[in-house]
């Protein structure tokens, strides 16, 4: 799949930290430290890791509602991060968010059907009467009865909420759709219901996902490639059947022996990770990993790995392999 959708070179975002009367800048919390990757037309690329390893904050740089400290963002061969302020919002219209709380995301105030067709109506597309008519098309192909267009999200349950969501997403005719832990917040049963949906309007409307969870399952089951971030970096980057296969990284190795397997006869040894995610405040030094590493070597505090091709599109950084 070459045909490149989205670039994301050298992506930064630091937090200033603040403090005393005068709100000093004392230091950095450094969310988003120098991660590139591509996204690819039509793919799923499922974004990883434990939560505050930067994902969402990469989501959001990516779409500017987070500006970047550094870096590239190229969409549509276009570098987004130097398009200005008030024009950003025309290049949003390809580029939509599903967001994870079904219940904050969508406004208690508002109807859904100008939920929905208040980017319609935003950005000049059709008139009154056909923004409607599409909102109640958008509806069905949703899963929501279109007669409910008139009622407001508290009459909804969640599974109902992040479907009107995606209706919003779609609502715009994206090219790219972020999830960000999209289905994290709902049931088990509906979870797996929403995921189907996002896999089959797909094809349909021609979408790319860039799909962000902390859940390797989900990530396996909806992913063609996967994205490990940890504290602020890429720490691997894989087609999803090397990456379950054959994990390089040790971080990407725990992860997955803590995915269950459905088989109860077979036993997974499971690799138990030591102490807390470090601050990105204050990340470790040389490999951001290494206080936790069960291979850590001498090295590995006092040099940062690249993340360097070891095969055919499987990138790891890690000095094992060197
Ligand atoms: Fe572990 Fe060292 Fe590899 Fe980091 S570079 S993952 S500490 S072996």
């Amino acid at each position: 799949m070459a045909n490149t959708l989205l670039q994301v070179k050298h992506l930064v975002k630091y937090f200033p930290i603040k403090k005393g009367v005068f709100r000093r800048v004392v230091g950095w919390v450094r969310a988003v430290d120098d991660v590139s990757f591509d996204v690819y037309k039509g793919e799923t690329l499922g974004l990883v890791g434990e939560s505050g390893c930067g994902k969402t904050t990469t989501a959001l740089a990516i779409l500017r509602l987070e500006e970047p400290t550094k870096g590239e963002v190229i969409f549509d061969n276009k570098d987004i991060t130097k398009i200005s302020k008030h024009n950003i919002r025309r290049e949003r219209k390809n580029m939509q968010i599903i967001f994870q709380d079904p219940y904050s995301s969508l406004d208690p105030r508002m109807k859904i059907k100008n939920i929905i067709a208040e980017g319609m109506l935003s950005h000049n597309m059709l008139n009154k009467q056909k923004r409607y008519k599409r909102v109640g098309e958008l509806l069905e192909r949703v899963g929501v009865l279109p007669e409910y267009m008139d009622r407001f999200p508290h009459e909804f349950s969640g599974g109902q909420r992040q479907r009107i969501g995606i209706a919003r997403a779609l609502a715009l005719e994206p090219k790219i759709i972020m999830c960000d832990e999209a289905v994290s917040a709902l049931d088990v049963s509906i979870r797996s219901q929403i995921i189907n949906l996002l896999k089959d309007i797909q094809n349909e409307f021609n979408l790319t996902y860039l799909f962000i969870a902390h859940d390797l399952s989900v990530i396996k089951y909806i992913s063609d490639r996967v994205v490990v971030m940890y504290l602020g970096k890429i720490i691997e980057i894989a087609d999803k059947k090397a990456l379950f296969s054959n994990p390089l990284h040790p971080y990407t190795q725990a992860l997955i022996s803590a995915v269950p397997v459905p088989n109860p006869d077979y036993k997974k040894e499971r690799i138990i990770l030591q102490g807390d995610v470090p601050s990105p405040a204050n990340p470790p030094t040389g490999c951001r990993f290494h206080p936790r590493c069960f291979k850590v070597m001498k090295i590995c505090s006092e040099v940062e790995p690249k993340l360097v091709e070891v095969r055919k599109g499987h990138r790891v950084a890690c000095h094992l392999l060197r």
